[in-house]
């Protein structure tokens, strides 16, 4: 079965929106996604009929949303194939989960240790881990990629050695919408006897993500990337390794015993939680997983591809176009280059016309600096997109090469 991409669109309201009388085309998925009615219903309920904190009341509004949380977890859990619910940490996003598994590490690692990343980061997984890297002494090796902007696995090996306590890299790369060969880097880096943190900021919308088949210690991700609402994420972590991680950071929930000059820290997943969490944003990423998994994941993935093939298609007749990464196996994100013309006027003018992508670094600004470049234009395509918007999106980039000409 093909997928019904009219009655899919039905379910996202915003995608009705008209920006000066013309008809929104939303290709900006990769900062973030839009919500489809369910997820807003989802919150709507929750603060209709039983906002509440949780875990702390002794009463029937307390239990419900409490009840309502922890179901959130397991649905979480069950997305990702986590091995336990305690394995679920909630989280404000990515950032807020990488920056957990850093500020951690920051106390384990000496100096002479080395901690692994790419030239593919986004700055969330980058500046986490050089700043860990300046308070500790240790040193941050970054490993190089080709100009298709693909992994150099040769030296990515070559590099692992004994002094390699932390592996950090991306599912997907933002940037570039590359996809990292995952499963083969971590148990490499397993061989070495690192711990391996995987950014799945941009991987997780993807559908088909297996902690456990991965094998890496630590897999970060947003809600709102994955059709959920801001503010909400999760850190995956092992549970042998979740267990004695540092603790982040302090205060209510995350405690078992209290005296005015010790504390003692609760089990997991509330010993890495603290203060009232965001319990409306974590049953709205649960409704949006939930929402994803309904859909025939085999027809949203063949309508994925389509779309970058017909992006793909036009992108090679355009004369003065550059693609800026060109991976074999990519994702819908398609970061370019128009020569002469600046990104932030190739945007202004897209705008103009309705549509919405993203200019500038990506949020990689030493990504860009290695392939010497600016920054990009970049188009993101999500399951609502079609291949009419996609070809209404070259028209109007041949419109604003024209203009800029
Ligand atoms: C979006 C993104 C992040 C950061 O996610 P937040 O939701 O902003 O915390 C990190 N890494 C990648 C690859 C991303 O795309």
């Amino acid at each position: 079965m093909s997928l019904d991409v009219t009655a899919l669109r039905q379910q996202f309201p915003i995608l009705k929106t008209q920006i000066d009388g013309k008809p929104l085309i939303y290709l900006d998925n990769a900062a973030t996604t839009q919500k489809p009615q369910a997820v807003i219903d989802a919150l709507v309920e929750f603060y209709t009929t039983c906002n509440a904190n949780v875990h702390r009341g002794s009463h029937h509004l307390s239990d419900e949303a409490t009840r309502r949380y922890e179901k959130a977890r397991t649905t979480v859990a069950r997305f990702i194939n986590a091995n336990v619910n305690e394995e679920v940490i909630w989280t404000s996003g990515t950032t807020e989960s990488l920056n957990i598994v850093a500020h951690g590490l920051a106390q384990k690692l000496q100096s002479g240790d080395e901690v692994i990343i790419t030239e593919m980061e986004h700055h969330a997984n980058l500046v986490t881990w050089q700043q860990a890297c300046i308070k500790s002494g240790a040193s941050l090796v970054v490993i190089p990629i080709s100009e298709d902007g693909e992994l150099d696995l040769a030296k990515f090996k070559a590099a692992l050695n004994n002094r390699t306590k932390l592996v950090a890299f991306p599912h997907v790369s933002n940037a570039l919408g590359t996809i990292n060969p995952i499963k083969e880097m971590t148990a490499m880096a397993k061989a070495a006897g690192a711990l391996v943190s995987v950014d799945g900021a941009q991987g997780i919308a993807h559908g088909g993500v297996d902690v456990q088949a991965i094998g890496c210690d630590f897999y970060s991700f947003s809600g709102h990337k994955l059709f959920g609402p801001t503010g909400i994420g999760c850190l995956w972590g092992r549970k042998d390794v979740l267990e004695d991680w540092p603790i982040w950071q302090t205060g209510g929930e995350m405690i078992a015993d209290v005296e005015y000059q010790q504390t003692t820290f609760g089990t997991l997943p509330f010993r890495l939680e603290a203060g009232t969490p965001n319990i409306s944003g974590a049953i709205g990423m649960a409704a949006a997983i939930d929402w994803f998994m309904g859909l025939d994941q085999h027809a949203i993935q063949t309508h994925e591809k389509a779309l970058l093939t017909r992006a793909n298609e036009l992108a090679a007749d355009m004369q003065g176009l550059r693609l800026i990464g060109t991976a074999k196996n990519k994702v819908g994100i398609m970061s370019f280059l128009l020569d002469g013309a600046h990104p932030a006027d190739i945007g202004f003018i897209l705008d103009r016309q309705g549509i919405a992508i993203r200019t500038g670094d990506n949020c990689a600004q030493p990504l860009m600096k290695r392939l010497n470049i600016p920054g990009t234009a970049r188009a993101s395509f999500s399951i609502y997109n079609t291949i009419e918007e996609v070809e209404a999106f070259f028209r109007a980039l041949k419109k604003a090469q024209t203009m800029l000409a």
